[in-house]
């Protein structure tokens, strides 16, 4: 039986007008915890992307004149697929970017089929046209589909990420050209192929993958309506200024810098229960990533040995193993990131509790130990620039109100956490933290709720109502005389 096309063990394909096609470039997709070639991922041309942008255009106009019934049915259908493949999904995205499986079987097997369902009912339940009375008579608010998207995503949740713009996207009548990383251009196909299983037509969903050069000629394509772009603040700022030129609608999610607020009433056990996810998921490599820790002058001690020990008590090692906690960056380039600022950290002054290099037990694959400074100052580069790894800081501050004045005072507003046994309490604080979401003694994403930054963090939302409005554009029909 020939394997899929999300198969590593496929030639590199992409997925245009309803077909797979052999990529001519191709750039290997490594495997994060040993460094070895997985597969072949497709590098696609600039008359690919011509052709998967006219496909997507041609789909449109049925796409989006179809009731939104259909369009959930296949949605359903889509998340079937993706359901009954979401062990083989979760592991391909594990060997690729290093994400520990533990993790992995949630956000990319669980999550995304998730999604397709949530938005296929939410789809059904918004209606298209609402009247409003007016001056003159009444008015016709009519929500249509924006067009043509061009999804962009990174290498860190690549199925999630994507089931985040796809979704909402088809649910609302908009054909997508999804672009993934190559780090992870292997995963990208199973949308591909749960399309074909699920009966999408034929250019409603394309799959491309490729470096920023595919990237930066998909988002300023000619035939592209929308895009939907997940990545780092420095490429989240050249997509905003083409798109900003070309007058074209953009959703950003970028980089994060976010609090873990500490209050001087928290339970320190079950603070460091939330922390070793809140500051420590998919190895650091995380948007959302509570990696500034800011711990209350009365507790300082105590706070900083008990992050040390949570720390030093992280296992360490396979992703694949059900019990691994922190696995490897996704690429030697991240590793040498993630140990150049460790290196900075060690010149700056703040004190090293924990980690500080590439674990001995670990001689292949691109690890490094969890990492935690001490005595960091806000201003330093520690504290202010997304490091990406599994390295935290420690700040110390006097009052609640100087806690939120250090937590606002970051380039970016992602996300945050308070950590307190008051959660009344804690939710002041929340309430007075610039950033788009904010978790209390915990931190997790709500499909219901809208998810995004302020500031260099990003702009638009996604996820919830929210997240469906960011592909429908309004139109507002007047008509004189009663309804
Ligand atoms: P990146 O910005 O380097 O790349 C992201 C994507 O953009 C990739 O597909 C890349 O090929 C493409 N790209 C690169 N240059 C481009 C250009 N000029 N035009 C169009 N596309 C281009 O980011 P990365 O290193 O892959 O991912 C890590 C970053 O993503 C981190 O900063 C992280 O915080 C951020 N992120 C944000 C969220 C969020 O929801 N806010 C979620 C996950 C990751």
């Amino acid at each position: 039986m020939p394997s899929s096309p999300s198969s590593p063990s496929s030639p590199a394909q992409f997925f245009s007008g309803g077909r797979f096609r052999i990529a001519d470039d191709v750039e290997p997709v490594l495997e994060a915890a040993t460094g070895a070639r997985l597969g072949d991922g497709a590098c696609v041309t600039e008359s690919d992307i011509d052709d998967a942008v006219a496909a997507a255009r041609s789909a449109l106009p049925d796409w989006r004149a179809s009731p939104p019934e259909h369009r959930a049915g296949i949605l359903t259908a889509m998340a079937d697929v993706l359901q009954s493949r979401a062990q083989s999904t979760s592991e391909l995205v594990t060997r690729e970017n290093g994400m520990p499986i533990s993790l992995s079987r949630g956000a990319n097997g669980a999550f995304p089929p998730l999604l397709f369902r949530y938005y296929a009912q939410l789809i059904t339940e918004i209606p298209v046209e609402e009247i409003r009375p007016s001056f003159t008579g009444h008015t016709i608010v009519r929500r249509e589909a924006v067009g043509v998207v061009a999804a962009v995503i990174p290498w860190n949740y690549p199925q999630a990420l994507a089931a985040m713009k796809i979704a909402p996207a088809l649910a609302a009548g908009c054909p997508v050209v999804l672009k993934s990383s190559p780090e992870t251009a292997l995963d990208a196909l199973v949308f591909a192929e749960a399309a074909v299983d699920a009966g999408l037509p034929p250019g409603v969903l394309n799959v491309v993958s490729g470096g920023a050069g595919v990237g930066a000629c998909l988002v300023a394509h000619p035939g592209v309506d929308k895009v939907a772009f997940t990545g780092s603040t420095e490429t989240g700022r050249v997509v905003a200024e083409v798109c900003g030129r070309l007058m074209r609608p953009v959703t950003l999610e970028l980089g994060g810098k976010s609090a873990a607020i500490i209050l001087d009433d928290a339970d320190l056990d079950a603070t460091m229960r939330g922390l070793r996810t809140a500051s420590f998921v998919n190895n650091g490599q995380t948007c959302h990533l509570s990696s500034r820790i800011l711990a209350p002058r009365s507790r300082y001690d105590e706070i900083v040995d008990a992050v040390a020990a949570l720390a030093e008590s992280m296992t360490v090692g396979d992703p694949l193993h059900p019990l691994t906690e922190i696995g490897p960056m996704v690429s030697s380039r991240q590793r040498e990131r993630v140990l150049g600022y460790i290196g900075i950290g060690r010149d700056s002054g703040a004190r090293l509790v924990a980690g500080g290099s590439v674990p001995r037990e670990q001689p292949r694959g691109w690890f490094v130990s969890p990492t935690v400074f001490a005595d960091v100052d806000n201003s330093d580069r520690l504290a202010r620039e997304e490091i990406f790894g599994p390295v935290l800081t420690i700040t110390r501050y006097e009052t609640d109100d100087e806690a939120i004045a250090l937590a606002n005072d970051s380039e970016f507003g992602l996300a945050g956490t308070v950590w307190s046994t008051d959660t009344d309490r804690a939710t002041d604080v929340a309430r007075a933290v610039h950033s788009g979401t904010v978790g209390i003694n915990d931190y997790q994403l709500d499909v219901r709720a809208p998810f995004g930054g302020v500031k260099a963090s990003g702009l638009g939302r996604e996820l919830g109502p929210e997240g469906l409005a960011a592909y429908r554009t309004l139109k507002s029909i007047y008509r004189t005389g009663p309804a």
